[in-house]
């Protein structure tokens, strides 16, 4: 016969080997957020984010009918984008490369002119984009380019003249250093107030005084 007490110690002990199994199957969890940083703690430290949400995804812009719109843009995008891979660090680091990578599936979804996004966006996936270096992504770029030449029925771009055709003249210096320490940023708002209040005007979409 057990008596009462000795109901009450088996009852104990069995409702803690209960939640003793409970919280095996399912440890708590230490995930936070820093308040300060954002940035987000699990149990093994800092936990990095995910990639860009909205990277990938299907075509977003409508149609582009117009035939000299197309063309318009279309040099005006090739002119950007060879320029931009022809600037490319010669050795990115992995957010760099990142960042190149993005930029071109982001631009498959926005690009104006939507047939042309479509047909873009099936080209990146044939051949992806290449970031270890600026000759990878510049060379990726023209081949890319005569790919879409090709279907056009436009010539092919020799991949050699490359450097002659889009040097911009403006060299390697670092971000800054035109302008690092001289009196005369012109982005510089806050030393010159007058600027302030045309910046003000062009910011709520009115025209800048001469
Ligand atoms: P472009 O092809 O615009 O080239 C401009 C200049 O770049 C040339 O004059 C030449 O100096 C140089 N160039 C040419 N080939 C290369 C190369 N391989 N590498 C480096 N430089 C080169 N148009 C459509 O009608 N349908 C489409 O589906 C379409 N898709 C497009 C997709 C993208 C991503 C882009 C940016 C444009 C697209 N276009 C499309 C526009 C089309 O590619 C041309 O820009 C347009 O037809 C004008 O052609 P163009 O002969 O003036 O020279």
């Amino acid at each position: 016969m057990i008596t009462r007490f000795g109901k009450t110690f088996l009852f104990t002990v069995f409702a803690l080997f209960l939640l003793g199994s409970l919280a095996l199957l399912h440890p708590p969890s230490r995930t936070y957020v820093d308040t300060w940083t954002g940035d987000f703690f699990g149990e093994g430290g800092f936990i990095p984010p995910s990639p860009a949400q909205g990277v990938k995804g299907n075509v977003i812009m409508p149609k582009l009918g117009n035939a000299t719109a197309k063309a318009e843009l279309g040099r005006a995008t090739w002119k950007l984008l060879h320029t931009m891979t022809l600037r490319f660090p010669e050795e990115p680091s992995q957010d760099e490369r990142d960042a190149l990578n993005n930029y071109f599936h982001l631009m498959s979804r926005l690009y104006p002119c939507g047939e042309c996004a479509a047909e873009f966006q099936l080209l990146l996936k044939k051949f992806p984009p290449q970031t270890s270096s600026r000759r990878a992504a510049a060379t990726w770029l023209c081949f890319l380019h005569n790919q879409v030449n090709a279907r056009l029925g436009h010539e092919e771009f020799d991949c050699a003249n490359l450097d002659a055709t889009y040097d911009c003249g403006c060299g390697d210096e670092p971000l800054g250093s035109s302008t690092a320490g001289s009196p005369y940023d012109p982005m510089d708002l806050e030393r010159d107030p007058s600027k302030d209040k045309k910046a003000q005007g062009l910011v709520k979409g009115g025209r800048a005084e001469s």
